[in-house]
C-alpha cells in the first residue's frame, strides 16, 4: 500500500468529497491522500477544517498531564525515563504530593488531568495509581475540583483494567509508539513493554475490562509516518468492528529531544508531512478526538487547530511534581509551548475557538459507543458548544485576570452566535448569567 504512484486529481476531489460528508476514509483512499502532491495540501487542511467544524463545533478541550512517576523498567530508546538513563534525578509522588499537584492544576483553572507514569511495579505498585486518581478526584479547593481523570500507564490485565474502570477514569490512553515491529522490538529492547503482542492488544483487554471509552497514537518519527497513519486507522477500524466500539482519541505525539536520550529520529517527520497526516487522520476518523500535547510549537498547534485537533493539552510539566514550584529540569522530552492556561486560553479565542473544560459527557454517561453514536449524529455538537461556553465563563470568572475576561467577553456575542439552535442559545446565555452570579458547574 505504501509503493503506489501520485494518484489524479480527479480521483483526490472523489476522496474529499466524500470524506467532508464525514464518511470517513477507506484505507487504500488514506494511502492515495498520503501520497498526493503536496499541492494538495491546502484542499485536505480545507476538508479537515470542514469535517472538525460539522461535528464538534468551534470548541476546544483543554487538559494537563500529571505524571505520577518517573521510575520505569522499560528502557524505551526515545524516553529520557528509560531505566539506563543514569543521569535522571528519579522520583516518585507520595499521596499528599500528588494533591499538592492537583491543587496546584486546580489554582490554573484546570478541570482535567491525564495521570501519567514510568512502568515500574516496585516503585510504583497499580494499586498507587488507583490510590492517586483517588486522591486527584478528592482534592479540592473550596467547591472547586479535577473533574475527569484520563489515565495514560502501561499496559496491563484485563483485571487492572476493571480496577481502572471502578477508579472512575476518563479516558484510557495508550500509544503504540511504532506499528512497525521490527522497529518496535528494536526501540523496546528491554521490559515489559519489549512484548509487542502484548502493548498491541492492550486495547481489547481494556475493553474486557469495561473501560469503553480508550485512546490510540503513534509515537510519529520511528518509521515512516505514512505506515504509521494507515496502521492508527487500521488499528481504529479494527476495534470499533470487532468490539463494537471505536477509538475516542487518537493521539499524535511526534519525538523530541530528551535528556540523557541519544537517539537520532530514524523517520523525522517534517512540518509539512505532520499537517498532512493530522488532517488525513481528521478525515478518515472523523468521529474521534484529536489530541496534540506542548511538544509541538505555539505556531504549530495554532496552525493545527484550523486541521481538526479537538483537544490540547495546556501548561504542561512532564516531571513529577512539575507544577508550583520551581521549573523542573527532568522532563521526559523538550516541550515548544510553553504559554501559561491563560494565555492559550486567550489565543483560542482570539482564533475563534472555544476553550472548554467540559467533563460532562463523561458525568452523564455518555461514554463509548453511545458517544460515538451522538457525534455521527451531529448531536454531541448541540451539548459540546453550550458546555464549551459554561465551561469557559466558569474559568474566567474564578482564574482569568481582569485583561482576559475583557478581552473574551468582548467574543460573548460571535460565540453564542455559534449555537444556531434559539432555544440552546437561551438555555447558555440563561446559563452563563447564573454561573455570573455565582452557580457552579453548570452543564448540559
Ligand atoms: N510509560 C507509559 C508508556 O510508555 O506507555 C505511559 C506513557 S509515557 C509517560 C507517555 C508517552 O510519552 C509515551 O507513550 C511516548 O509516546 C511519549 N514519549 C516518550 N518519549 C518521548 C519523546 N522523546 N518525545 C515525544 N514523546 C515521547
Ligand atoms: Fe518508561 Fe513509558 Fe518512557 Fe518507555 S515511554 S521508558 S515505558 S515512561
Amino acid at each position: 500500500m505504501l509503493e503506489r504512484a501520485q494518484p489524479e486529481t480527479a480521483t483526490i476531489d472523489e476522496i474529499l468529497e466524500r470524506a467532508r460528508r464525514c464518511e470517513g476514509l477507506t484505507l487504500d483512499e488514506a494511502a492515495h491522500l498520503l501520497h498526493a502532491d503536496p499541492r494538495h495540501d491546502a484542499a485536505f487542511f480545507d476538508a479537515a477544517r470542514e469535517v472538525k467544524d460539522r461535528l464538534y463545533g468551534r470548541r476546544v478541550v483543554l487538559f494537563a498531564p500529571l505524571y505520577i512517576s518517573n521510575h520505569c523498567t522499560n528502557n524505551c530508546l526515545y524516553c529520557a525515563f528509560r531505566r539506563d538513563n543514569t543521569s535522571l534525578h528519579r522520583r516518585h509522588l507520595n499521596q499528599e504530593e500528588v494533591a499538592e499537584q492537583t491543587r496546584a492544576l486546580i489554582r490554573m483553572g484546570h478541570k482535567r488531568i491525564l495521570l501519567e507514569a514510568g512502568e515500574d511495579f516496585h516503585s510504583l505498585p497499580f494499586q498507587a495509581v488507583l490510590d492517586s486518581i483517588e486522591t486527584i478526584y478528592r482534592t479540592k479547593i473550596g467547591d472547586n475540583g479535577i473533574r475527569r481523570v484520563n489515565v495514560n500507564v502501561a499496559a496491563t490485565s484485563v483485571e487492572n483494567y476493571r480496577r481502572l474502570r471502578r477508579a472512575h477514569i476518563g479516558t484510557y490512553q495508550l500509544f503504540q509508539e511504532t506499528y512497525h515491529r521490527p522497529t518496535y522490538e528494536y526501540m523496546h529492547p528491554d521490559g515489559p513493554k519489549a512484548d509487542y503482542l502484548y502493548h498491541l492488544t492492550a486495547m481489547e483487554r481494556a475493553i474486557e475490562g469495561g473501560i469503553d471509552d480508550y485512546g490510540i497514537g503513534v509515537l510519529f518519527g520511528l518509521y515512516d509516518y505514512r505506515y504509521e497513519t494507515l496502521a492508527l486507522i487500521a488499528h481504529a477500524d479494527y476495534l470499533r468492528t470487532h468490539y463494537g466500539v471505536g477509538p475516542h482519541t487518537v493521539s499524535v505525539p511526534r519525538l523530541q529531544s530528551a535528556p540523557g536520550v541519544d537517539l537520532q529520529p530514524p523517520a523525522p517527520v517534517g512540518d509539512r508531512a505532520f499537517k498532512r497526516l493530522v488532517a488525513i487522520l481528521r478525515l478518515a476518523l472523523p468521529y474521534t478526538g484529536l489530541i496534540l500535547s506542548t511538544r509541538e510549537s505555539e505556531k504549530m498547534r495554532d496552525f493545527l487547530l484550523d486541521v481538526g485537533i479537538s483537544q490540547m493539552s495546556a501548561a504542561s510539566q512532564t516531571t513529577p511534581g512539575g507544577y508550583g514550584g520551581e521549573q523542573a529540569t527532568d522532563r521526559q522530552f523538550t516541550t515548544h509551548d510553553d504559554r501559561s492556561l491563560e494565555a492559550c486560553v486567550r489565543d483560542i479565542v482570539r482564533r475563534g475557538y472555544v476553550p472548554s473544560f467540559c467533563t460532562g459527557c463523561y458525568r452523564k454517561d455518555r461514554t463509548g459507543e453511545d458517544f460515538m453514536s451522538m457525534v455521527e449524529t451531529g448531536e454531541i455538537r448541540h451539548l459540546c458548544d453550550p458546555n464549551a461556553l459554561l465551561t469557559l465563563a466558569e474559568y474566567l470568572q474564578d482564574h482569568a485576570t481582569s485583561k482576559t475576561q475583557a478581552a473574551v467577553s468582548g467574543s460573548w456575542p460571535d460565540l453564542l452566535e455559534e449555537i444556531h439552535d434559539p432555544h440552546l442559545r437561551k438555555v447558555t446565555r440563561e446559563g452563563i448569567e447564573r454561573i455570573q452570579a455565582g452557580e457552579r458547574d453548570v452543564y448540559l
